[in-house]
């Protein structure tokens, strides 16, 4: 809010030459530097685009499309977000055979299976750096080592990642303002000098021709304060959250009978849970937190009625009723030990209401 509120009054086009659309330039590349100076890159290799999903699509669309090679084949893994799954059906459609990684228990790709997968002509590989539902985070240096001997592109999912943990970028790498405190609506995609990519809109030479329409410079100045903020309280914030979440899984494992951390024992980004509670539906467990004050996610997606147990879950190898009563918790900026205590207790008290009401299930 304080970077973004004063940036609202940018009133000039960044793509104009008058006084106006020259300040507005100065703010948007100002931003830019930001962004880099958290990536640890050059600021020409920040594209903005309107969020994480289209920075993903760009990536991935983008890398195929400009590649002439006459078959292409892409490998990606099952517990990516659909900003990268959904791109990657996409580019099926288009032709391009896709290899889709399972992971185990872990929540982490092998990437011994990307070296395996690996075809003469594999264009790119897609491979988050820490998983949005289970906070696991994949081995990307060892994926890079491989796709850089192999001569293959890497693009990285990194929206759950950066400004969490540190980074050694891959070839593309994607991030969101939203999960670093800034608007929803805005994202950049870090593509490395050199990369050579195809635009998925048309339109003006905005962003290099990359991402054509008029840039949102007060979203992208809110997103660069935030990366600046980010950067400068890495590690201090990485500990202090990571001290968060492990006090809330001690307390809700030490209160609560049969409650699981999924992924326990797998490297995972300092602020994000995902537990599962056996014999519980996440649904009514989340909305008796939500009447508490507490907002979680159940990471099942609602489609006609029906809940649908979350697609990640059931990669790890939860059956659909465990994954049914899973929730994921994050913390961020902000969130204090007196909240997580509280935390504790309210799901103490709900999962004990939930099963009083439905004891069957509760040990079903
Ligand atoms: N990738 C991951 C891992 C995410 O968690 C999200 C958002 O939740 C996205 C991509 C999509 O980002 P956006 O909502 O900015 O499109």
């Amino acid at each position: 809010m304080e970077a973004l509120v004063p940036a609202l009054a940018i009133y000039g086009n960044a793509s104009s030459i008058h006084q106006a659309g020259q300040a507005a330039k100065q703010k948007l590349e100002q931003a830019r530097r930001e962004v880099a100076g958290l990536l640890g890159c050059e600021p020409k290799e920040v594209v903005f685009t309107g969020s994480g999903t289209e920075a993903d699509n760009l990536a991935i669309l983008g890398a195929l499309r400009a590649s002439s090679a006459p078959r292409k084949h892409l490998i990606t893994a099952t517990i990516e977000h659909p900003g990268v799954l959904k791109a990657c059906t996409q580019a099926e459609r288009e032709g391009v055979e896709v290899t889709r990684l399972a992971v185990g228990a872990s929540g982490v790709v092998d990437p011994g299976d990307v070296r395996r997968a690996l075809r003469p002509e594999t264009v790119l590989v897609s491979i988050m750096h820490a998983n949005n539902e289970l906070g696991t985070v994949q081995p990307l240096g060892e994926i890079a080592a491989i796709t850089r001997e192999a001569g293959v592109l890497l693009h990285s999912d990194g929206v759950q990642a950066a400004g969490k943990i540190a980074v050694e970028l891959p070839d593309l790498y994607a991030i969101s303002g939203h999960k670093i405190q800034s608007p929803k609506g805005i994202g950049a995609l870090y593509v490395r000098g050199g990369v050579s990519l195809a635009p998925v809109l048309y339109g003006g030479s905005q962003e290099r021709g990359l991402r054509p329409g008029t840039e949102n410079v007060p979203y992208a100045v809110a997103l660069g304060r935030a990366a600046a903020w980010c950067g400068e309280n890495l590690s201090a914030e990485a500990s202090r959250l990571g001290a968060l979440r492990d006090r809330l899984e001690q307390g809700v494992l030490s209160r609560i009978d049969g409650a699981k951390v999924n992924c326990a024992g797998s490297p995972r980004l300092p602020n994000t849970s995902n537990i599962q509670f056996s014999g519980i539906n996440g649904e009514p467990l989340l909305i008796a937190l939500d009447l508490r004050g507490f907002a979680v996610s159940s990471g099942s997606a609602c489609s006609s009625g029906a809940v649908e147990p979350s697609h990640v879950l059931t990669a790890i190898g939860l059956s659909r009723d465990e994954a049914r009563g899973c929730l994921r918790f994050s913390l961020g900026r902000g969130h204090t030990a007196e909240q997580v205590d509280a935390l504790v207790e309210a799901l103490a008290e709900s999962v004990a209401q939930l099963r009083r009401i439905a004891p069957a299930a509760a040990h079903g």
